[in-house]
């Protein structure tokens, strides 16, 4: 399949490729999209096709107007209309009770939907141009790091999709935060640029699921199916070290020449230097941590390393998302300092 490139001059072309039931990879605030008509069960199922994405894993709907969600979900509590009016559009996916509207192809067959609008303009514009909601988990094969440049969707998807939308590099970097609202009480499925204090600062009783920081067993449900998966994974092994400056430098040094012999990376967020170690920055704040954090892991695969240490220390709101993707990318490997 020839996979043709557009830009904001033939957005219009693109979206009819989703009304045709076609899959177009595009641009958001958080990271790249691969969508498909959230209308259409067919469309909806070459997206697990193409990205290799276990059938059990749902889809979040995204919308360019929020006036679409009564459509889309049964119910709206008190509770869910506050997060709903304070978060979208922006880096936010809110989970309700779906409605008919929406095939099981889409929701792996739960009775909730996600439904996300993004603050993206050339994202909302494609949705507008496509007219229906458009179904689209992030546009990586499965179990890799997300995208968040246009060359990485070109990397996992071409030759496998209809069309990639260039918008440049997303602004957030890391997926959106996901808030399960179909419950009286809400609950933070994942972290992401929609921090949990924001949350408690419009709804206090929001609560964190307790995956969010930790491996799912074999035999466990989660609410999110999505936990449950390898995720964002370079081909290196990845070790988080994790602490103050001093103490992670000195780790990282011993951890160095304990490994020497193999290609040896670090993404540093202390401006670091080590000797016979490929050095990536992180910048020195969660936000460009996670702005930086997938393009990171891919650049140490194409520089062929095989081991990389990356430096951590928590330091604001961002930070859980940051540590979240993080700790899997790294199989939870963690070592505190
Ligand atoms: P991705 O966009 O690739 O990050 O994948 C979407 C994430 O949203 C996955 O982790 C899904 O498990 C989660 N998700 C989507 N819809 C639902 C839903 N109805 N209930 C719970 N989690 C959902
Ligand atoms: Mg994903």
């Amino acid at each position: 399949m020839q996979t043709k490139i557009f830009t904001e001059e033939n957005i219009e072309e693109a979206g009819e490729i989703i009304r045709n039931g076609g899959l177009v990879a595009f641009p958001t605030e958080t990271v790249y999209g691969l969508g498909a008509s959230a209308f259409n069960p067919d469309a909806a199922s070459k997206i697990y096709e193409a990205k290799g994405r276990p059938s059990d894993n749902p889809l979040i709907v995204h919308i360019s107007d929020k006036a679409l969600i009564g459509k889309l979900a049964l119910e709206i509590t008190s509770r869910a209309k506050k997060l709903i009016d304070s978060f979208m559009p922006g880096p936010f996916t809110i989970i309700l009770k779906k409605s008919d509207n929406i095939p099981d192809a889409v929701t792996a067959g739960l009775d909730t939907v996600g439904i996300r609008l993004p603050s993206n303009e050339t994202a909302v514009r494609f949705i507008a141009a496509a007219g229906v909601p458009i179904a689209a988990p992030s546009a990586n094969i499965s179990g890799k790091p997300s995208p968040t440049r246009v060359d990485h969707v070109i990397q996992d998807m071409s030759g496998k999709i209809d069309g990639i939308i260039d918008g440049g590099e997303c602004s957030v970097g890391v997926e959106s935060t996901i808030i399960d609202a179909s419950g009286e009480r809400p609950v933070l499925l994942r972290p992401g640029g929609i921090t949990l204090e924001m949350l408690r600062e419009i709804v206090p009783e929001t609560m964190p699921d307790e995956h969010i920081f930790k491996s799912v067993s074999a035999d466990e449900r989660p609410l999110c199916p999505g936990m449950k998966y390898k995720h964002y994974a370079p081909n290196a092994e990845v070790i988080v070290v994790e602490g103050e400056k001093d103490a992670v430098q000195a780790k990282i040094r011993a951890l160095l020449k304990e490994n020497r012999g193999r290609i040896t990376g670090v993404l540093t967020m202390y401006g670091s230097a080590y000797d016979e170690a490929v050095i990536l920055s992180a910048g020195d704040s969660d936000r460009s941590y996670a702005k930086k954090l997938f393009a990171a892991l891919r650049e140490f695969d194409a520089l062929g390393v095989e081991l990389v240490f990356a430096e951590f220390c928590e330091k604001d709101g961002y930070g859980a998302a940051v540590k979240n993707r993080l700790y899997k990318s790294a199989g939870n490997n963690v070592i505190h300092v």
